[in-house]
């Protein structure tokens, strides 16, 4: 480092433009260095793109399609991505469950709503929810930035705290209709993994917490509108991006004094190569990935024929039946068993978005839960799902564009055994990943930084590993 020239010392090269390479480019080149970002696709986004598949005029998210985590984003608030063109969109209500009564519980993001619909579970989620949801932003701080920090409201977040470090089998035994059981597991299956695993209940709150305070909304014209207005904020601040380079090793990257890597831990492996201490190498070569995401994208006449009236409203809907139909096909997923119920995540963006319907034919996008590098056909299990809820959508798809765990590997490096959240979230990696180190960022080759999903706090469109690497880097170069 000492023999770098000023130039190379201010120059900084960012390797995948996801939404976090691209937010750590950002907050780069705010603070000065002069950024390159190399992407080997031949777009910009990673998992936030959007286009049409199969219908003209029909718009779908390639991956990521509801961002509550996205609009509640500590570092992407502080951006006035508005100006680039990025506009949240919310549909009437957040998010739908249905039961096979008939019935489905429904979020609002009011949480006295929300309660209002749960009968007699209502006041056990207005107890729980409503001093979570009123602390939301203090917890998407606290939660979202490098743990092993002293917190600054360390009272309120002791209240999150104390269910966090729970199961979420635990915490669902406050509710007791099929419904209100229902809306909290299937949130709780965000995590990935068995419902039974202490820790587990940590995203459900956050996620149900941050929904009651920035909703669960949608980019307007698509995902890809997350990645063109970070790409546009950073051109404005200097920087440039390359598409259509793959990178695969450190040697093809420009003189740089400082070098991101929105990679899993294998690719970064595989850059870095010899040059990562072997204890490192050992921690990114054996990290433990999650399970698989199968995606049916549905272009729907006339949208889903929910039974229940809320699933017609509702931007996302969460299939899956009853919180322990949902705990059984979480756990067989983890443990590598295909369930013949998996759980699924609908989304029916054109409600928050109308602009992504062709007439009468709407955009649909579901995936399934299954397991790590799923080689199956999920298509049969998951349009049976949506036949038990609403009958008679068969009849009404159009088109139907299937991607298998191996295709979202392809078209994604980063998406290794089809697994979309950076690695599986057992108790230990929710907190410390990739490895158990003070900072999680540092690869321990001086100036290199691992950026993606794979860092802490984990999955979503936030963009906060990013960041967080990023701020990591500028404290190396005393920028901070
Ligand atoms: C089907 C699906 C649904 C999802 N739903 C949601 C959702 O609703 N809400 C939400 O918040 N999140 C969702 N996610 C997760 C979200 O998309 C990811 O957590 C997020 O994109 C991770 O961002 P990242 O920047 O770490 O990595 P990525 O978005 O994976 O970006 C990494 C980039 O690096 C590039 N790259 C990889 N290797 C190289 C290389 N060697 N050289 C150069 N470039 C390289 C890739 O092409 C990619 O563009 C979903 C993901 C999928 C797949």
């Amino acid at each position: 480092m000492t023999h770098r020239t000023r130039q190379e010392r201010d120059s900084a090269v960012v390797v995948g433009a996801g939404p976090n390479g691209l937010a750590a480019a950002v907050t780069l080149a705010r603070s000065g260095l002069r950024v390159t970002v190399f992407e080997a696709a031949d777009e910009i986004g990673g998992g936030v793109r959007s286009g049409e598949l199969s219908v003209p005029g029909v718009l779908f998210d390639h991956c990521s399609s509801t961002h509550v985590m996205g609009a509640g984003s500590p570092y992407l608030r502080t951006l006035d991505l508005a100006a680039y063109g990025l506009q949240w969109c919310r549909a009437e209500i957040d998010l739908a469950h249905p039961v096979d009564s008939g019935g489905a519980g429904a979020l609002y993001r009011s949480v006295a709503r929300t309660a209002d619909g749960l009968g007699p579970d209502g006041p056990a989620w207005q107890r729980l929810f409503g001093p979570l949801a009123a602390d939301a932003e203090v917890l998407t701080e606290a939660v979202m930035r490098p743990l092993l920090r002293v917190p600054r409201h360390p009272l309120r977040l002791a209240r999150f705290g104390l269910h966090a470090v729970q199961p979420a089998t635990l915490v669902a035994r406050r509710f007791r209709t099929e419904e209100g059981r229902g809306l909290f597991g299937g949130v709780a299956a965000h995590l990935f993994g068995p419902l039974t695993q202490p820790f587990g209940a940590a995203i459900a709150l956050m996620i149900i917490a941050a929904g009651h305070r920035f909703g669960w909304p949608v980019a307007k014209g698509g995902s890809a509108a997350i990645a063109r207005a970070l790409a546009a904020l950073l051109r404005a601040e200097g920087g440039r991006i390359e598409t259509g380079t793959k990178i695969r090793s450190l040697d093809q990257l420009p003189p740089a004094g400082t070098v991101l890597l929105d990679l899993a831990p294998a690719g970064a492996a595989a850059v870095l190569g010899d040059r990562l201490p072997p204890r490192i190498r050992r921690a990114y070569t054996r990290y433990r990935h999650g399970p698989g995401a199968f995606k049916l994208d549905l272009a729907v006449e006339g949208g889903v024929p929910w039974r229940a009236e809320a699933c017609r409203r509702a931007g996302t809907v969460h299939l899956g039946g009853s919180f322990e139909q949902i705990a059984h096909a979480e756990r067989e997923v983890w443990h590598g068993r295909m369930p013949d119920r998996p759980f699924l995540l609908v989304s029916q963006q054109h409600l928050a978005d109308p602009g992504r319907s062709a007439g009468d034919i709407h955009p649909v996008s579901a995936y399934a839960h299954v397991p790590h590098g799923y080689r199956g056909d999920a298509t049969a299990a998951m349009l049976a799902q949506f036949q038990r809820f609403a009958p008679g959508t068969r009849e009404r798809i159009v088109a139907a564009t299937a991607t298998s765990t191996a295709a979202l590997e392809r078209d994604n490096a980063n998406f290794i055994g089809g697994d979309i959240i950076g690695g599986a979230n057992t108790p230990l990696r929710l907190t410390m990943r990739p490895r158990i180190a003070l900072d999680p960022y540092r690869t321990g080759i001086p100036g290199v930084f691992l950026c993606s999903a794979a860092t802490p706090p984990g999955a979503g469109a936030h963009g906060m590993s990013g960041h967080n690497a990023a701020r990591s880097a500028l404290r190396a170069l005393g920028r901070q």
